[in-house]
């Protein structure tokens, strides 16, 4: 009641900002790209790094547990190789025709009053790739992605004084992959041993506190203002935190950090009163915001 016959939007919006990951939350995990994913990461390291088709499953595991993706893990573990290489070997054979146009996700994020930024762990050419076939283009401001955190990701060594590699790790850069190097993560964790620690990845991602944080400064976030939107249960609950309001999609079930949860990324407005409450007022005065280019790697 103390609402109505009042514009004072700025006083009672309670968000400025949707910061949404993009697989699997802008459109379902049925779509088939996930799983692609994960065999095709499979394949790279058969293939290109040489290593045993039976220690994959644990392998791939243990890293993406211990170091978000598992492309951090390799990199922290000793495997030298890269990272567009790695990308576009991954994402290239996708099935990306299973991604169809979303209109009605279009206009729901087009109607929405707010700053709108992507927040990816994959690369550009694939987020790219994706929000097109979704038909999603022009409705972020921008994209974070793996080149916006890792902007220096030459690999082998190395011809960019600039390159951070193994930071704070025990290894050692090699070019190639020298598995004499590599810290074998699977005895570790067969065998705890309390004198070794795991090494280091260079890789910034989510789900950790500091990529969050890095992620929030470059494109200008205030998490306290910021909805979060994820599917990944362990980045909603590293998003929350660091002081993000957080939204689980893709599920029903209601878990520890998560502020909301929906269904489909399509129950926005159903399932977030303040977006409603917002969208009931009349004549919202947002004009948007200026796009930061800086913010799309
Ligand atoms: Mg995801």
């Amino acid at each position: 009641m103390e609402f109505e016959g009042r514009y004072g939007q700025a006083q009672r919006q309670k968000y400025d900002c949707l910061l949404f990951d993009l697989d699997d939350t802008l459109y379902p995990l049925s779509s088939g790209l996930a799983a692609g994913c994960l065999k095709n990461i499979q394949d790279y390291m058969v293939e290109k790094l040489g290593i045993e088709k039976t220690k994959i499953p644990d392998l791939c595991n243990l890293l993406y547990k211990n170091y978000g993706t598992t492309m951090a893990g390799l990199r922290a573990i000793g495997y030298d190789f890269d990272y567009d290489e790695y990308h576009s070997f991954v994402h290239g054979r996708l099935p990306y025709e299973n991604l169809k146009p979303d209109p009605v996700l279009r206009s729901l994020l087009l109607g929405l009053p707010f700053r709108k930024v992507i927040f990816t762990n994959a690369d550009k050419v694939h987020a790219t790739k994706v929000l097109s076939r979704l038909g999603l283009e022009g409705c972020f401001e921008g994209i974070i992605c793996f080149e916006t955190l890792n902007p220096t990701h030459k690999s082998t060594v190395s011809d960019d004084e600039d390159d951070i590699e193994f930071v704070g790790s025990t290894l050692s850069s090699c070019p190639g992959s020298c598995n004499s190097n590599i810290f074998d993560i699977i005895a570790h964790f067969a065998q705890p041993n309390p004198g070794t620690t795991l090494p280091k990845t260079p890789v910034v991602c989510k789900p950790s506190e500091d990529a969050i944080e890095r992620a929030l400064k470059i494109a200008n976030i205030n998490p306290q203002r910021t909805l979060f939107f994820e599917d990944s249960v362990r980045n909603i609950q590293a998003g929350k935190r660091v002081g993000l309001n957080t939204v689980l999609v893709g599920t029903s079930q209601r878990v520890k950090g998560a502020d909301y949860v929906l269904e489909s990324i399509h129950n926005i407005r159903e399932a977030i009163p303040e977006l409603l409450e917002v969208d009931k007022m009349a004549e919202v005065s947002y004009s948007g915001v200026a796009v930061e280019t800086s913010v799309t790697a």
